[in-house]
């Protein structure tokens, strides 16, 4: 079984994945010095020379930039597929604007069969096998899409994407973290890439002229899933959440001002928050405090308890982001509890 495989080995893992050097990058020299098949990775630092100048860092896994779109889900799948036995799932990705979270988590735009990030995998995943289950479990799918910006949290399946949503504070194991978001029963993968793509144009629309604001908010895809045995009629429900996160790097104090000094002082307090979160887990803390941050509150039933975390960590290998890398994996392995 998945979880008895996933159990072993604990609830929090960490997935570093380096992007390849994209077309018009070729010809740059690489941060990465080499990467094991379990879960090593070595940086080398261009500023210093000599015998000092590297670095090791330990993950669950490493992908390096040759790794497709599908090796990667593969490596997720058991994670995912533990929503439809009612565990509560949550996946990130985290890494400085450019790294390829979007592309981890999303794909390109309008992604083929082969390129299609995690979310439409595991959408079209947990489709596929709550339809294999049909003669024993009835399964119901709910997809919602909010962005968290400037801790402000906005629906992406709504006309009205100005309106500011409330967290709700949700003890309860089915209970909605939002429950004013759109909330769509999908019933097939068209209905999923409608979704993200209604969702996707949304983020677009509301991004300003002057700046990138996908890279400064936080998006989160929230699946319900409530499985009914068809014989007992006793019900189970998991959640997935599939968090595209905010560019993680640190933007120097004296260079801005006004609104981008407010959406930076924003993200460092919510990443940070979430990485206070995921080590207090990891450090089986007793005090983990979700409530530092709207984020962590919208995650705080998917987060602990028997919930099972996986942080996509991603990498831009250009030496001149060895600053950013650096900082990235060492946010990482304090999280991993490795
Ligand atoms: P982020 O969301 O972290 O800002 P993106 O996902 O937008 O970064 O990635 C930056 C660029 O690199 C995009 O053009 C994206 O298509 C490309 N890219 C990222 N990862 C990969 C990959 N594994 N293979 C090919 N292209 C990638
Ligand atoms: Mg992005």
């Amino acid at each position: 079984l998945y979880n008895e495989v996933q159990e072993l080995k604990g609830n929090i893992r960490v997935f570093c994945r380096i992007r390849p050097f994209l077309s018009n990058e070729k010809g740059k020299a690489t941060t990465v010095d080499h990467l094991t098949d379990n879960g090593e990775l070595v940086i080398v630092n261009p500023s210093k020379h000599g015998k000092n100048n590297n670095r090791m860092f330990k993950f669950n896994k490493v992908f390096g930039p040759e790794a497709s779109q599908e090796k990667v889900y593969l490596d997720s799948q058991p994670l995912i597929r533990s929503v439809l036995d009612g565990f509560n799932v949550c996946i990130f990705a985290y890494g400085q604007t450019g790294a390829g979270k979007t592309y981890t988590m999303s794909g390109p735009n309008s992604p083929s069969k082969e390129n299609m990030g995690v979310n439409y995998r595991a959408l079209y995943d947990l489709f596929d096998l709550s339809q294999s289950r049909r003669s024993t479990f009835a399964y119901e799918i709910e997809v919602q899409i909010v962005e968290i910006y400037n801790e402000q949290v906005r629906d992406l399946l709504s006309n009205n994407t100005q309106k500011r949503l409330d967290v709700r504070n949700i003890s309860q194991a089915n209970g909605i973290a939002v429950p004013d978001a759109s909330l769509y029963h999908v019933k097939s993968p068209t209905d999923v890439i409608d979704l993200m793509q209604i969702a996707h144009t949304n983020r677009a629309m509301s991004a300003t002229a002057l700046n990138e604001r996908s890279s400064r908010s936080h998006s989160v895809v929230t699946v319900h899933v409530r499985g009914t045995d068809l014989k007992s009629r006793t019900s189970l429900n998991g959640h997935l959440h599939l968090v595209d996160l905010a560019g993680s790097e640190r933007v120097d104090r004296s260079e801005v001002i006004g609104d981008r000094l407010r959406e930076a002082q924003h993200i460092n307090k919510s990443l940070s928050a979430l990485g206070d979160v995921i080590f207090a887990l990891a450090q089986k803390s007793s005090h983990v405090p979700f409530r530092n941050s709207k984020l962590t509150q919208l995650l705080q039933t998917s987060l602990g308890g028997h919930a099972k975390t996986l942080m996509f960590v991603q990498i831009n290998p250009d030496v001149e982001s060895y600053s950013e890398t650096s900082s990235t994996l060492k946010f990482a392995e304090r999280v991993s509890g490795i």
